[in-house]
């Protein structure tokens, strides 16, 4: 018998990225957007953007926009790589640096698309089991023969800051790899990592402007690392796709740093809500890792959350569940605004009363 070209397909199972529902009406708190406007330059570049600057391809080193971070975050321009989002910027590190073959590690609980990008770029991996309380084991990160880690801090779903001392214990043991510190929620309270990589030329450190610069919809995200690091990553990018990020995005992105103070104010706001729905959601009955994220990953004593999560969306308020054994009695639930919180307060404290 002749094999099929279906045979020949190299076929993955796609991440399931929240629901993005059409009705307006939704209180959605199920993708860690930010419930907050970009910030007000952002509007006023739309509006004066040079449209005839469209005719061109962009500038495919987004130079303006590398210079805006490098001002922003005191790193020189050749330690910096852009991507269309942080998960672009994730999939190519990757490409560039797990593909040797080896086994690479990341948490039993964590952000789903590593093992995506793993079976889409045939990436042996393990999982390093979290602790019992969700914490990072370390030392199961700290043995010396993976070929690549990757870790989010602040964790997701859990929220938990691993803190910056057990972060460098495991780049520091792993020379032989480059260890990638997914922060794409360092900005709600926990420290980065990046002073790191004039000390450690394998570490990679990425961020985002969706969560903490309300640009979900922009898709930028940005990495910082060693010279070496960056011109590897790229050398892979450039043989890939040159104009990836388009030019109103690289304006929109420059725009958005310009305003360092609106940038802090919303970041505060958010702290702010996420500390009093601490407090709301215990007094529901609800436990939780110690979020230093824009969500809080909680579960309640007696109610199971399948129920709460279906109770909830009938009542046109999404949070996000997630299959697998040790998580599907959780609900992450994204920081909204003030009235958006009170609004799932309210109904969780009607409803927890019933029967
Ligand atoms: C949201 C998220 C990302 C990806 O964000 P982009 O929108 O692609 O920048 C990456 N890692 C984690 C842990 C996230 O939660």
């Amino acid at each position: 018998m002749m094999s099929t070209w279906e045979e020949k397909v190299h076929k993955v199972t796609p991440y399931t990225p929240g629901e993005q529902p059409k009705n307006q009406d939704v209180i959605k708190l199920n993708t860690n957007e930010n419930p907050y406007p970009p910030a007000p330059a952002v509007k006023k570049i739309l509006d004066s953007v040079d449209y005839e600057a469209l005719r061109k391809y962009p500038d495919p080193a987004a130079a303006g926009l590398i210079g805006a971070l490098s001002d922003t975050y005191g790193v020189p321009r050749d330690q910096i790589f852009v991507g269309v989002g942080s998960d672009d910027v994730l999939a190519m590190s990757f490409l560039t640096f797990f593909t040797s073959g080896e086994k690479i590690l990341f948490p039993d609980v964590t952000y789903s698309f590593y093992d995506v990008w793993a079976d889409e770029f045939r990436i042996p991996f393990d999982t390093v089991p979290l602790k019992e309380d969700f914490s990072i084991d370390v030392d199961g990160f700290c043995k010396g023969t993976a070929g690549g880690i990757v870790i989010p801090n602040p964790n997701a779903p859990t929220g938990l800051d691993a803190g910056v001392d057990a972060l460098e214990q495991i780049i520091r043991t792993n020379p032989q790899c480059v260890v990638i510190i997914d922060e794409a929620y360092v900005d709600f309270g926990a420290k980065s990592v990046l002073p790191l990589i004039d000390k450690y030329d394998n570490l990679l450190v990425t961020q985002t402007f969706s969560k903490s610069r309300a640009l979900a919809g922009s898709r930028i995200g940005f990495a910082f690392g060693s010279k070496k690091l960056i011109k590897y990553l790229n050398d892979v990018k450039f043989s890939f796709n040159s104009y990836t990020m388009d030019y109103i995005t690289q304006q929109v992105g420059m725009a958005s740093l310009s305003d360092p103070d609106y940038f802090r104010m919303r970041c505060l706001e958010i702290i702010n809500e996420r500390e009093r729905a601490k407090k709301e959601f215990t007094r529901l009955g609800f436990d939780f890792p110690d979020s230093k994220s824009n969500f809080l990953f909680v579960h309640h004593q007696s109610k199971s959350a399948c129920d709460i999560f279906a109770a909830l969306r009938e009542n046109n308020i999404f949070v996000r569940h997630f299959d697998g054994e040790r998580v599907h009695d959780h609900l992450r639930v994204t920081i909204g605004t003030k009235e958006q919180m009170n609004a799932l307060f309210d109904f969780l404290e009607k409803y927890l009363k019933e029967d």
